[in-house]
């Protein structure tokens, strides 16, 4: 059979991994959506990483997806005199408009916005959460605050303030520039960084237009608190673990992640795990018990896909981890404890037409023991709505859309083809079945004598049981 998994994988491509031939072992490997990690990189670059993916799309006649992830007002500390500094627990420390190179009691935080919104008690961490700093006294052009937790401090440090709203727009002057390069390339997801109100979202779906779809990163406190209308304004959410544990507890995260598919999946809305699954393997071939685990929670909670981050950008270890990975997702497929979990969350059909047509296609692909749902659509909502019921056999998605077929493969079990059926020829449900047949033979998702499903979402609505 051609498909052997429905949970996605999304791998971050970086210098361990942005080499033709290494796309394309990435690609064979099991990869269905590529990152471009817009906080790093230079337009080159990702336009050579974007034209290299396509380029490979199209020799093995697939539609591999490319995400953007723009940086956002990821906010940063200036420079040192020396580069770094060592503070103790209980130094006073100051954090000012001053751009000149800082020193052992005072550095530059380049925000008026930020010290605007400081005030006392509120706590400041720095370098990944790993010092903390409370603020004792807040003027307009600086803040003091004491050193909770101490360490090393060096050059441009990340500043996270966790439970502040922050008077900053989600998408900076270099995320513009990044964005509108990004949609001229011709990417197929936006992920935007710091969300944290449902006008943040919306703002930037405004300027996107609909030439991508729109992943909001769940990654701020404030954000997980009013999560149903962000991820009900958002076309996909990405749960970026490595802020969120930096702005929340971290005993908090399990819970919130299985919140957060919970309310996707409800929604609707595709959904990825991100952030450390792997994070060994950006030195050892071998993962540990911990991660794996890891990655099959995603899968037995619904998940529709699951991201590399460092361990594919700039490990030691890009294809292991790509198959480990998938590996991981097709073995816990294959339990029937996870189908039978999964049968027990899918949700409801809604009272619309598709989810109507998609339940019935589900529903006659189980009772005939379908190797597969073949699907006619150039609605990516539809595609949505189907996946959401998580139909256990591949959805093969036959469309006259690149633009659809290149945006599904986050979807969970979508298989997309980009093939114009009805290309100067009369809508015909004969043609669409002779179709579906050939394409499920062809691309080895069915076999002479088993049964396919076929979904018609093109003209009118219909499923069709036929055999091979
Ligand atoms: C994260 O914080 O988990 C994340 C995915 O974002 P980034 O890699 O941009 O830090």
């Amino acid at each position: 059979m051609g498909r052997y998994r429905c949970g996605k994988i999304v791998s971050t491509i970086g210098p361990a991994s942005s080499s033709h031939e290494k796309l394309e072992e990435l690609f064979l490997k099991g990869v269905d959506v590529f990152r471009l990690n817009f906080s790093h990189g230079v337009h080159d670059w990702h336009a050579q990483v974007y034209e290299a993916i396509r380029a490979i799309g199209k020799k093995y006649n697939r539609n591999p997806t490319v995400l953007a992830d723009l940086q956002g007002p990821k906010l940063r500390i200036g420079t040192f005199e020396n580069d770094k500094i060592i503070l103790d627990e209980g130094d006073t420390f100051r954090f000012d408009l001053d751009k000149t190179p800082g020193n052992t009691r005072r550095v530059n935080l380049p925000h008026p916005e930020i010290l605007e919104a400081l005030h006392i008690g509120t706590t400041l961490l720095l370098d990944d959460g790993k010092l903390r700093f409370e603020v004792t006294d807040c003027r307009k052009d600086y803040v003091d605050t004491k050193v909770l937790v101490g360490g090393p401090l060096s050059n441009r440090k990340g500043v996270n303030i966790p439970q502040v709203r922050l008077n900053i727009p989600v998408l900076t002057e270099k995320d513009l520039k990044d964005l509108q390069f990004a949609l001229d390339l011709g990417i197929d997801w936006i992920a935007c960084s710091f969300v944290q109100t449902v006008e943040d979202i919306e703002n930037a779906k405004r300027i996107v237009n609909g030439r991508a779809g729109v992943i909001t990163k769940l990654e701020k406190p404030l954000a997980v608190q009013a999560m149903e209308p962000i991820i009900e304004a958002s076309d996909a959410v990405m749960i970026a673990r490595g802020d969120l544990g930096v702005e929340m507890e971290q005993e908090e995260l399990p819970t919130i992640q299985r919140r957060i598919i919970n309310t996707c999946h409800r929604m609707g809305r595709p959904v990825i795990v991100a952030t450390q699954m792997l994070e060994s393997m950006v030195l050892s071939p071998n993962p540990t018990r911990a991660e794996i685990s890891d990655i099959a929670t995603a899968v037995y909670s619904g998940a529709d896909a699951t991201m590399l981050s460092a361990e594919s950008a700039s490990g030691q270890y890009p294809f292991e981890a790509v198959s480990i990975m998938s590996k991981t997702i097709a073995h816990v497929e294959a339990d029937p404890y996870c189908q039978s979990k999964l049968e027990e969350d899918t949700q409801l059909p809604q009272r619309t037409t598709i989810d109507a047509i998609s339940a019935a296609a589900k529903e006659a692909a189980e009772y005939s023991c379908a190797t597969a749902i073949v699907m006619f659509s150039d609605n990516f909502e539809s595609i949505v709505r189907c996946a959401r019921l998580r139909p256990q056999i591949p959805v093969v998605l036959v469309t006259s859309s690149i633009k659809v077929a290149n945006k599904s493969g986050l979807c969970y079990g979508v298989y997309a083809v980009h093939e114009n059926i009805f290309e100067n020829k009369e809508f015909d449900t004969s043609v669409m079945s002779k179709a579906a047949k050939d394409i499920a033979k062809e691309r080895k998702f069915a076999k002479v004598g088993d049964n396919i499903v076929v979904l018609n979402d093109l003209k009118g609505h219909s499923v069709e049981i036929c055999q091979l």
